[in-house]
Formats: structure tokens, C-alpha cells, sequence
């Protein structure tokens, strides 16, 4: 099929635009920009400020609206950031398409597909667009999203000029919908809104974000605080005007208390926490589709979790063959040619073993991986090994490569035998019935060749070979095989067994079992999740003893059970639910086994993250709080329906990204508490202040400084620390748990009031000292930066103390902190900047006093911290 060239394509691109149901609208910088001043406070604080311009106090207006700028562009910088974030992670979740261009097969992102591509569909895809299907074999396609039929429909090829674009025709596939079995390929007839999916679809063009249940939640709290912060703000007025202060500069304090004091970014820094911790699991491999699941990620309390290539490391060996009664063991590991076929010990030849070189035969013959002695390509999916006997690439699934492998030992090659006996039909392998077959071209007639799970295999055979004649296989022989089956897998081994069918009998040649060991990093993971708490469980297709001694040495089995689907299939739910405590295993299970099994768990209350590839994996992996599909062997539809897609497959990395969501709600905790306890201690200070019959404490632009220094960058700088040691080593949270749990409210209130406190105290001893109103304002100004400052390393741990913190663990907020106290200092020490904000040169003794003021709480805190910490360590 020739398909388009790229110059064709382009011109097409152009004219017809993306493939894209709605491009998400973008949002324009400058627009975002402008949005920063929606805020109905900081309109009313600009209008203020164009007042008080006209009444002559041009400096001050000046140094407002210039803050206020400068806090504008610290939010847009910020904002800016978040999506461009967001952005580079939607591009690389963006579906693809294997076409046809320049005469080439590649796979290009699907929008960027045209009409009169050429493409290929096999099953687990996505259709990219509407396509005509130009050849089709044992295509079945679920049209559910289209016509709300559940039901599989087949589709064949149809006449090259039958390309009208209508539903329900046999001879097209419809964009959205998804390939079940079988491949294809169409030639495409309608992309982006033109396809029927686009023109019937409203629905799908709002691809809004929608909040996350944390962000949610804090936005209802950020209004509380906001009306409760209106409400002080309204009494610091009335009584700065009953008190006699003029009305105008009662309202402009007023006003900048509540532009202070109100956490309006606060949604806005919750975003930016989780959109950085997505970007963070996407540098280590974990692909997070919403940001939603970063929070559910923190809370998963099961993971369960497929076997080979996310627990193993799916590079299958074969180390055992059992052909025609004779054992033999198989040398050499992976991808190595070198090794030989052994007896006792000793080189045997397959060619004088018939059964043993029948069963290599089958396994080169059936099977769809390739093995090449030319250079490797460089493709991911390609692994290529470089031996003594030259260097080897292979493509396809590692149960035949390693089949492949094992035939080469023996001298057997599928290239050749292709030669002699090409391939007439093929079953592909399916993980349902756990077999597949090929029929080829045998003398003057044809013969199938099975290969598979040997519980599916061994009830075909009624015959079997024996040196090198065909003899009847009797049942009591078959349960010899079946102790031989069992022994393998107590080893560890993936066992499959090989058939032959010859006319009408079909003969049993024998079984391989493969070796596939645990990854070291899997390994690992599953101690971490044991100390945090997260339950493992290994969900697998393979046989219940193979499973089992691999989850043994995965450290996965703790003393559980294992299970198998047709166990499974004989429980009812109550009966399930309550065993499903002692399975730490679940073999030869289905995708609906799967389904059921994260019922089973969410029906008790567990937050379950759940694997899966296959097409039917998707249902459960829907259903699952966290669905995670694999990028390297998952399917468009597995992935297309998960939360999370891991690229390198590894269970690992899938650990890490609930480290990663545990990490992102404990320092979304930090800046909450970070910020609510500083901005009560600024309401306070200026409450108390009016309520004490002091003159106002601070002035707006002192206030407006205060709120930039410490609210900004330092909050900003928290969300981006590292998980602390102890993320892991405690249970997972519930996910209806109150945000501020364990007394955090507490904590925030009590520091809030101390630092009004602390700032107030300050106030007062530099003016009772006999300095000027200018210098206790200054004072005052001091102590309240740096007691928030101070207060910042207090939040970056529950557990620790100022004396125990790590501070060099995120330079960014250590950089933060240098930075806002820069700016104070220059606030104080540039002459023109002290004109600006009122402020005067302290003595050292008003230094001091500032200073002591805003040290003094944290310090008393630390060293009671310290004393009631090592007696809980004595009490332990
Ligand atoms: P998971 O990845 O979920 O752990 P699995 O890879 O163990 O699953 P399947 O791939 O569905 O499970 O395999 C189930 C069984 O089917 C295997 O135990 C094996 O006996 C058989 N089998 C696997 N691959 C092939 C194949 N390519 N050809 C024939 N039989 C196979």
C-alpha cells in the first residue's frame, strides 16, 4: 500500500487542520496576565490608589501599584509554568498511528493524520480516524462509544470506492472506537470534527480540567478564610475611623490587610505542587493522565500488580525442556546465543532426538517474534545482544524469543523452516484461552502447530511421541505430565507445552519451562510498600506455582496465600470478601477476575491502583481508584483508560509515584500551614493593634511588602520538597481524612497568634524605649518578615525540629528565603526604598529587639520540641 508522501500530507494538514476533536483552547499569555487582576481586592485597592495619586500621595501610589505589578508577574510566572507543564505532558499522552508515508511504515502522533493516509490496526488500538478498511482480518471492533452497543462488531474490507463516510458500515471503523481482535488496514476518510465522532460529540470539545477533590476543598476553605479575614479587615476600619484615624487611610489598611491576608493563591499553589509532581513522575517514567490521581496515588493502600515485566523482568530463558520422556536442560542466559542443549550433562543433538527437535520446531514455527543476525535496528522495542556468535536482534514477545533462542541452540532456525513449511493460518495467541496455533505447509498436505499453557494444551492431545513413533497417550501419563508441570513451576518457571495436530490426531511433544526472575528494583519496592503499609498483590495469567515461587522470592508472599480464577470463580462475594485478606496471589486469572477483584478491595474500604495491557484489562483498570497501563506492552485502550501509564512497565516506578503523591499532599500541608499561620499573625497584629489604642502597626505598603516577601517564593518553594524519609513508613492516609489532622488547625492558630503577638511586642518595647513611630514600624515590619521566615524551615517537617531539620535538602527554598530577606534589607538600608516604605535605619539594640522578638518563639518550640521528642523516643 502506497499511501501519501510527506509533502501530500503536510499540504493536506494544512488545509484540512489537525486531527483533533477540539484543540484545548489555550490560554494567551497576555490574558493570563491580565488575569491576575480579576481579584475584585485588588481592583478595589487600584482604584483606592488612583485616589489617593489625586490627593498627592504620588510615592505611595507609585509603590502600590508597582507591587502589585510585581505580584502579578511572580503569578503569571507561575501560572505560565503550570501549563506549559501540563502542556508537554498532554503531548506525550497524545495517541499515535502507525501509517503508511513516503512508502514507509511509522508511527506518527494520530493528529497529524490526513485523509488518504494509509494505516495499520491491530487489536488494543485506538481508531485514530475514520478510515475505510482496505484489507481486514478477524477484525472485531467495539463501537460502544459511538452507538452504545456493547457488543463486538466485525468488519471486513469493502470495495475500494465504497468511501462514503456513514454509521454503522462494515467496511469502515470510526474514530474514538476500538479494535478488539484482529489487524487491519484502511485508508483514512475523515479526520478531527469531520469524522462521526466529532460531528455527534459535544460532549467531548469541553476538555476543561476539572479540580481536583483537594483543590476542591481548599478553595471552600480559602473563601472562609477570605470572609473571615473581610470581616476583621471591616473592624480594623471602624475602629481606625471611631478612633479618629482619617477615613481614606483607614481604607487603604484595611483593604491591603485583606489583599494580605487572604490565601487567593492558595488553589492556584496547590495546582502548581501537583502539576510539578507530575512532572516529576514523568522524568522517572510514571505518565500521569490527570491530576487528580496524584492525590488518589497518595492514598492507594493496595497495588495489584501483573507479574511478567512489571514484577519480572521479562527476559525469558529457557533452562528446561521435557520432549518424548527424556529431560534436558538448556544452557546460556537471555538474549545469549551461546549455550547448549544438555543431557545428564552432556551436548545432545536435537536432529537425533525427534520429539526434542518436533517441540523446537513448534516453538520457532508458532510464534510471531523474529530473531535477526544483521546489525540491530535501533527500535525500543528491539533488544539485541551481542555474543560470540556474532550480534542477534530480536522483536516480539519474550516467551517466543526465548523459544526462538532455545531452537537456535539446538540448531533449528525459524527462518529456515519458514522456507520449507510457510505459514497457511495463524491464531495469534489469546490470554483468555492461553494457547495458539499456526497451520504450515507440510510435505504435499498441511499440519497445526499449538503451543501454550499446558492446561490448555494437554486436553487437545490423545497421542504423543516416544522415540520416534507416535503412541497413544493415556491418562494416567497425563498426570505424569501434569506432577512434571507442577515440578517446573515449584522452580519458578513459566511452563508451556507444544502439540502437533497430523490430520486428525493430535500429538503431545512436550513442555519448556522458562525462566524469568524477579527485578531487583520490584523486589525493592514491594519492602517499601510493605512499610508503608500498601498491600501487594500479584494478579497473573501464569500457572498458580510459578506465580507463587516467584512472589516468594519477589519477598511478596509474606506468609499468603495463592488463588486461581477457577478458585475464584467458586466463591460468591461474601465468601470472597471475607478470605480476601490472606491472598497475596492470584493465578491464571482473566480480565474479569480482574474486575471483580477490585471490587472486591474497594468494597472494603481499600484505595486500589491496578495494572493492566490487554483490551479486556481496561474495564478493571476503569474501575480501579488509580488504573495504571503499561507504555512498553500496553495496548492504546489500556492506556487510553488509565490514570497512569509507566513507560518502562516497572512496578518500581509505579512505588515511587505513590511516594510522589504521598510527598505532594504532605507539602501541600506545609504551605497551607505555612501560609495560614502567617497571614492570622498579620490580621492579628493589625486587629490587636487598632483594639490596644496603638497607632496603626503597619502602613499598606509595609503590609503589601510583607505580603510579597514572604507570601510568594517561600510558599512556592515548599511545594517543591523532597519526599521526607518517613513518607513510606506510614500507613497511607484515608482519603475522606480531614486536611488538617493531627492537629495541624491547632498549630496554625497557635503560631498565627504568637507571631501577632511577637510583632506587636516588638512594636511596643522599641517605642516605649523612646523610638520614634517610624522605627517600631520598622521594628515591627522586621519581626514580622523574619518570624515567617524563620517559620517556613519549621514547616518543612511535622517530626523535626529547627535544631533537627534538614535545610540542605531544597537549596530552592533556602535560595527563597535569601532573597525576601535581600529585599527587606534593602527595604531598610537603600535610602530611596526606606522613603518609600517609611522605614528608618535601626540602632542595634531595635535590631536586636526585632530580631529576639521573631527568633524567640520558634527557638522555645524547638528545644520543647526536642525534650518532649526524646522522651516519646525513651517511652518507644
Ligand atoms: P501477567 O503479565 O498479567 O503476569 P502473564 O504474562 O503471566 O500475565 P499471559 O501472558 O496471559 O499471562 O500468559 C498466560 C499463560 O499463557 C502463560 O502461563 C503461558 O502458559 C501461556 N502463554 C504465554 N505466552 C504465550 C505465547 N506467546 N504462546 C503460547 N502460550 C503462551
Amino acid at each position: 500500500m502506497p499511501g501519501l508522501t510527506s509533502k501530500q500530507a503536510q499540504e493536506r494538514l494544512r488545509r484540512d487542520g489537525e486531527n483533533e476533536l477540539a484543540a484545548a483552547a489555550k490560554l494567551h499569555p497576555l490574558r493570563m496576565f491580565l488575569g491576575q487582576f480579576r481579584d475584585v481586592m485588588v481592583m478595589i485597592l487600584l482604584a483606592a490608589t488612583v485616589v489617593s495619586a489625586f490627593l498627592g500621595e504620588l510615592t505611595d501610589a507609585v509603590t502600590i501599584i508597582l507591587i502589585v505589578l510585581l505580584n502579578a508577574i511572580l503569578g503569571f510566572l507561575q501560572e505560565f509554568r503550570t501549563e506549559q507543564t501540563l502542556e508537554s505532558l498532554r503531548n506525550l499522552t497524545a495517541p499515535t498511528a502507525a501509517v503508511c508515508r513516503d512508502g514507509k511504515w511509522q508511527t506518527i502522533p494520530a493528529r497529524e493524520l490526513v485523509c488518504g493516509d494509509v494505516i495499520r490496526l491491530e487489536a488494543g488500538d485506538n481508531v485514530p480516524a475514520d478510515a475505510a478498511l482496505t484489507s481486514a482480518a478477524g477484525l472485531a471492533v467495539n463501537e460502544s462509544i459511538l452507538t452504545g452497543e456493547s457488543e463486538a462488531v466485525s468488519k471486513q474490507a469493502g470495495s475500494p470506492e465504497d468511501t462514503r463516510n456513514d454509521l454503522h458500515k462494515k467496511n469502515i471503523v470510526y474514530a474514538g472506537t476500538a479494535i478488539l481482535r484482529g489487524s487491519a488496514e484502511a485508508t483514512v476518510i475523515a479526520t478531527g470534527t469531520r469524522t462521526q465522532m466529532g460531528q455527534i460529540s459535544t460532549m467531548l470539545q469541553d476538555v476543561q480540567q476539572e479540580m481536583t477533590p483537594l483543590q476542591k476543598r481548599l478553595a471552600g476553605l480559602g473563601k472562609v478564610v477570605a470572609l473571615l479575614c473581610l470581616g476583621v479587615c471591616a473592624a480594623v476600619f471602624l475602629a481606625g475611623v471611631l478612633r479618629g484615624e482619617p477615613v481614606f487611610d483607614m481604607l487603604m489598611t484595611g483593604i491591603t490587610i485583606a489583599i494580605a491576608a487572604i490565601p487567593e493563591g492558595l488553589p492556584a499553589t496547590v495546582t502548581i505542587a501537583l502539576a510539578l509532581a507530575v512532572s516529576r513522575m514523568m522524568k522517572r517514567g510514571a505518565l500521569v493522565n490527570r491530576l487528580h490521581s496524584v492525590e488518589t496515588l497518595g492514598c492507594a493502600s493496595v497495588i495489584c500488580s501483573d507479574k511478567t515485566g512489571t514484577i519480572t523482568e521479562n527476559r525469558m530463558t529457557v533452562t528446561h525442556v521435557i520432549a518424548g520422556g527424556e529431560e534436558f536442560s538448556v544452557t546460556g542466559t537471555g538474549l545469549q546465543m551461546a549455550g547448549a542443549i544438555l543431557q545428564e550433562g552432556h551436548g545432545v543433538n536435537p536432529a537425533s532426538k525427534p520429539a526434542l527437535r518436533e517441540l523446537f520446531t513448534c516453538g520457532a514455527l508458532c510464534s510471531t517474534a523474529e530473531i535477526h543476525s544483521e546489525a540491530p535496528q535501533k527500535s525500543q522495542r528491539n533488544r539485541s545482544a551481542r555474543t560470540d556468535r556474532g550480534t542477534w536482534s530480536v522483536t516480539g514477545d519474550p516467551t517466543e524469543v526465548a523459544l526462538l533462542v532455545a531452537a537456535e541452540k539446538g540448531g533449528i532456525s525459524r527462518k529456515q523452516l519458514l522456507r520449507a513449511h510457510p505459514v497457511q493460518r495463524m491464531e495469534p495467541f489469546d490470554s483468555e484461552t492461553r494457547r495458539m496455533s499456526v497451520t504450515v505447509s507440510d510435505g504435499a498436505g498441511t499440519c497445526t502447530y499449538w503451543k501454550g499453557a499446558a492446561d490448555c494444551i494437554l486436553p487437545l492431545c490423545g497421542f504423543q511421541m516416544e522415540g520416534g513413533r507416535v503412541v497413544p497417550l493415556t491418562e494416567p501419563e497425563k498426570a505424569v505430565i501434569r506432577r512434571q508441570v507442577l515440578t517446573l513451576s515449584d522452580q519458578a518457571l513459566r511452563v508451556l507445552a507444544f502439540a502437533k495436530q497430523d490430520g486428525s490426531a493430535c500429538i503431545y511433544l512436550g513442555l519448556a519451562g522458562m525462566l524469568d526472575p524477579p527485578r531487583e528494583a520490584a523486589r525493592t519496592a514491594i519492602r517499601t510498600c510493605a512499610r508503608a503499609q500498601i498491600r501487594t498483590v500479584m494478579i497473573t495469567g501464569d500457572h498458580k506455582n510459578t506465580a507463587t515461587a516467584i512472589a516468594k522470592q519477589a519477598g511478596l508472599l509474606r506468609g499468603k496465600k495463592a488463588m486461581t480464577g477457577e478458585e475464584l470463580d467458586a466463591l460468591t462475594d461474601a465468601q470472597l470478601d471475607a478470605c480476601l485478606d490472606q491472598y497475596a496471589v492470584f493465578a491464571r486469572v482473566n480480565p474479569a477476575h480482574k474486575l471483580r477483584l477490585v471490587r472486591a478491595y474497594r468494597r472494603r474500604g481499600e484505595i486500589v491502583a491496578m495494572t493492566g495491557d490487554g483490551v479486556n484489562d481496561a474495564p478493571a483498570i476503569k474501575e480501579a481508584d488509580v488504573g495504571v497501563a503499561m507504555g512498553q506492552s500496553g495496548t492504546d485502550v489500556a492506556r487510553q483508560a488509565a490514570d497512569v501509564v509507566l513507560t518502562d512497565d516497572n512496578l518500581a516506578t509505579l512505588v515511587d509515584a505513590v511516594e510522589q503523591g504521598r510527598c505532594v499532599y504532605a507539602n501541600i500541608r506545609k504551605f497551607v500551614r505555612y501560609l495560614l499561620s502567617c497571614n492570622i499573625g498579620e490580621v492579628l497584629t493589625m486587629f490587636l493593634g487598632i483594639l490596644m489604642g496603638m497607632p496603626v502597626v503597619l502602613l499598606p505598603t509595609q503590609l503589601l511588602l510583607v505580603n510579597l516577601v514572604t507570601d510568594g517564593l517561600p510558599a512556592i518553594a515548599l511545594g517543591l520538597e523532597p519526599p521526607e524519609p518517613e513518607a513510606m513508613q506510614k500507613p497511607p492516609r484515608k482519603p475522606d481524612e480531614s486536611f488538617f489532622s493531627d492537629g495541624l488547625m491547632g498549630r496554625i492558630f497557635f503560631r498565627g497568634i504568637l507571631i501577632g503577638i511577637g510583632t506587636l511586642g516588638s512594636f511596643s518595647v522599641v517605642a516605649s524605649m523612646g523610638g520614634t513611630l517610624e522605627a517600631a514600624r520598622t521594628a515591627a515590619l522586621c519581626t514580622l518578615i523574619l518570624s515567617q521566615l524563620v517559620h517556613v524551615f519549621e514547616c518543612k517537617s511535622e517530626q523535626r525540629t529547627l535544631f533537627s531539620m534538614r535545610y540542605g535538602n531544597n537549596l530552592w527554598l533556602v535560595g527563597a528565603v535569601l532573597v525576601s530577606l535581600a529585599v527587606l534589607a534593602a527595604a531598610i538600608y537603600v535610602p530611596m526604598l526606606r522613603v518609600i516604605f517609611s522605614t528608618v535605619l535601626l540602632t542595634g539594640q531595635q535590631l536586636g529587639i526585632a530580631a529576639g522578638f521573631s527568633l524567640a518563639v520558634p527557638l522555645c518550640s524547638s528545644i520543647f520540641g526536642l525534650f518532649s521528642g526524646k522522651r516519646k523516643k525513651r517511652d518507644c
